[in-house]
């Protein structure tokens, strides 16, 4: 837009295509007193189309630069708050904010999409649901299933807290400036129901442990456990010490840490 210099090393990547924005909001339905959260909103692509909900909204962008063309979204209902989001104490934040339903919509900067994964997932907040602007590459991590290539430690991590839809694929000329990768949307929403680790630190590290050396089996990998328990619960599952990590079911690493736990 203009002659506007997009900074690369803030992931501004601006989608221009109205079918993706479109697809974006039509994935979740959003009520007026909902809140919504928009990370990087940029010269406002997508806030454009979110301030459609007519709910709450809070945006939070780095670069001040864009200011000029933010403002314009800037009303009783909408805050937009110019600051690294990775410095924002998102819970006390919060705390000002009356709301029912809390919403995460946004085209992640890709630089920090790990980080602001994690701090979303940590922060406790109750979110009814994430939808995601990733790399094609990281959405199909994040939603891989067992026993594929993509499935991997931060796979199963995840997929404890939220039920991962990778939604679509999302080509690179979607985009101003044309990154050199696709992207995709994906979709994060709390699981309420399921095995439950007792001890979660055992449960994160047991599944970090299993994935240490990708190519080396369970037997490898978990070497420091007591393999005789572990097995016992593998077997159950139709699996054995010999199968690697990318074979493991989050239910049956669940059980693993439970039984190793006690
Ligand atoms: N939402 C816009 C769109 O869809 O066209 C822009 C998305 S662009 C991929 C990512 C945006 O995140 C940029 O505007 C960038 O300035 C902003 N950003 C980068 N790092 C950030 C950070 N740490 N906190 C908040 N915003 C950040």
């Amino acid at each position: 837009m203009g002659n506007f210099q997009h900074k690369h090393s803030l992931g501004q990547n601006f989608l221009k295509d109205k079918s993706v924005l479109t697809r974006i909001i039509d994935s979740v339905d959003i009520k007026e007193d909902d809140l919504i959260i928009e990370i990087g909103p940029g010269q406002g692509a997508l806030t454009k189309y979110l301030k459609l909900f007519h709910a709450n909204l809070i945006c939070f962008e780095i670069d001040t630069r864009v200011k000029k063309y933010l403002d314009n979204f800037l009303d009783d209902k909408t805050d937009i708050i110019y600051q690294d989001f990775l410095t924002i104490d998102l819970n006390k934040f919060l705390a000002d904010y009356k709301y029912n339903k809390l919403y995460v919509i946004a085209n992640l900067p890709y630089y920090i999409t790990t980080p602001i994964i994690e701090k979303l997932s940590n922060s406790n907040l109750e979110f009814e649901a994430m939808v995601l602007m990733v790399q094609n590459e990281v959405a199909n991590r994040l939603s891989a299933i067992p026993g594929t290539k993509d499935y991997g430690a931060i796979t199963v991590l995840l997929k404890y807290l939220y039920d991962v839809q990778k939604l679509f694929f999302v080509s690179r000329e979607s985009f101003d400036p044309m990154p050199k990768v696709d992207s995709a949307v994906i979709k994060l929403t709390p699981r309420n129901d399921g095995f439950v680790a007792t001890n979660f630190d055992v449960f994160n590290k047991l599944v970090r442990d299993a994935f240490k050396m990708k190519r080396k089996n369970l037997k490898n990998n978990l070497s420091s456990y007591n393999l005789d328990i572990i097995n016992e619960v593998l077997n159950k599952y139709g699996l054995s010490l010999s199968d690697r990590a990318e074979m493991v079911c989050l239910d049956c690493f669940i059980e693993i840490a439970n039984v190793i736990s006690k």
